[in-house]
């Protein structure tokens, strides 16, 4: 077999978050916690993260004012779950206009019909209700992902499970880009998705039971709540419908204090707050078998998410005081990300021919062809 020496792409992770809200336990445990972890791990040349103001305005371009609002309030948790500028970098997506330039050249690698079979789009088109009235920013919206993916050169997007089809729609216009424009030299890097390895954690559901914790369906425990605020959302969630009697049976599947069992609960958890239980399997066991009450599952429950945000909740307090140090942490993360998208750019105009003064030679020739005809 022959062996390709190929030098691999130095390792970038781009990813992040919509501002229409503040972020919840579902951003924690499907990317935020992760990205945290990523940051720390050192293996990374670079890390993103964006704000994507500019998407959120897709479906909410009638309230800039709740777009504007919300971008401190994701930044103060970006910070505050342990993100840290001095190594990764915090962006506001509207303020790299190289962003739009590149969605503008990848729309032409795009068939209507493709996005209309992208689910996630499918979906999210349904739950906001648009029918015909589809803004055409919205339902382009994954090529714009594409264009902020790329921009970055991101090796590694670390999403929930819901942003696989856009993933895959980036992955799909990279390879047309290559094959059309530069067969030769790889410009753009193909990204991979790095999705949580626990079902869990890949698509939270809300406190109410539907199947995704989302800021536009009201149904999340924020990562900002006050513990008051977490204590009446945890006692109040969904659990199993059947399970009316502590002696009854209980159900683990759709149950969701369970699931966010999974995402959360540790097994020193036990130690601390249930110690008649060793772990998680045993806790399931007895529920499943009946006698065990939800007020207790929740209880227990509390007590995890409650120690979970409590770090976060205190480093927020802090960051609050000084809310002109994080707008200028936003500006300087865009004006370095802004550098790095431009040199993409300009590899990208190059590529597509589009690179008229930069490149002597064409006007040269140029020259040459009109003096040929001339003579
Ligand atoms: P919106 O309702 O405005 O779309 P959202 O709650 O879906 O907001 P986004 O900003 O769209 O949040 O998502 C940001 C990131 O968080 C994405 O990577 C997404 O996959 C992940 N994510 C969002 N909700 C969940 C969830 N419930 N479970 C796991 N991951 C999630
Ligand atoms: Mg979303």
């Amino acid at each position: 077999m022959d062996t390709v020496t190929q030098t691999a792409a130095p390792k970038v992770i781009l990813t992040g978050d919509r501002p229409t809200g503040c972020l919840h336990i579902g951003h924690y445990v499907g990317s935020l916690r992760r990205r945290v972890e990523l940051q720390n791990s050192g293996e990374y040349e670079k890390i993103f993260i964006m704000i994507a103001d500019a998407q959120a305005l897709t479906d909410n371009f009638k309230n800039p004012e709740k777009v504007r609002e919300n971008i401190i309030e994701v930044a103060l948790d970006y910070l505050s779950a342990g993100l840290d500028p001095s190594k990764t970098t915090l962006l506001i997506q509207s303020q790299i206009p190289e962003l739009t330039e590149l969605t503008f050249f990848y729309s032409n690698l795009v068939t209507v019909a493709r996005l209309q079979r992208n689910p996630t789009v499918k979906s999210e088109i349904q739950m906001r209700n648009f029918e015909t009235d589809i803004p055409v920013g919205f339902f382009t919206y994954p090529i714009s992902q594409a264009a902020d993916i790329t921009a970055f050169k991101a090796t590694t997007v670390p999403v929930g499970v819901d942003q696989l089809p856009m993933i895959e729609q980036t992955r799909e216009i990279v390879n047309r880009f290559h094959y059309i424009y530069s067969p030769e030299k790889e410009v753009l890097v193909l990204p991979e998705a790095l999705i949580p390895e626990s079902e869990a954690c890949q698509r939270l559901p809300g406190t109410d039971g539907k199947a995704k914790m989302s800021k536009s369906l009201g149904n999340c425990i924020y990562l900002s709540d006050t513990p008051d605020a977490v204590k009446t959302k945890v006692m109040s969630m969904y659990t199993d419908p059947l399970h009316i009697q502590v002696s009854d049976p209980g159900h683990l599947e759709g149950n969701t204090v369970f699931t966010y069992l999974d995402a959360f609960c540790k097994p020193e958890h036990f130690e601390r707050y249930l110690p008649d239980y060793a772990n998680l399997e045993e806790l399931k066991d007895h529920y499943t078998r009946g006698g065990l009450g939800d007020v207790k599952v929740k209880k227990f429950l509390l007590n995890i998410v409650q120690e979970t945000l409590e770090p976060i909740r205190a480093k927020r307090k802090e960051l609050e005081k000084d809310i002109p140090a994080v707008y200028e942490i936003l500006k300087k993360g865009s004006q370095e990300a802004r550098e790095v998208a431009a040199q993409t750019m300009s590899e990208v105009k190059h590529a597509m021919r589009i690179d008229y003064f930069e490149d002597t030679e064409l006007i040269r020739s140029q020259q040459e062809r009109f003096a040929a005809k001339e003579g």
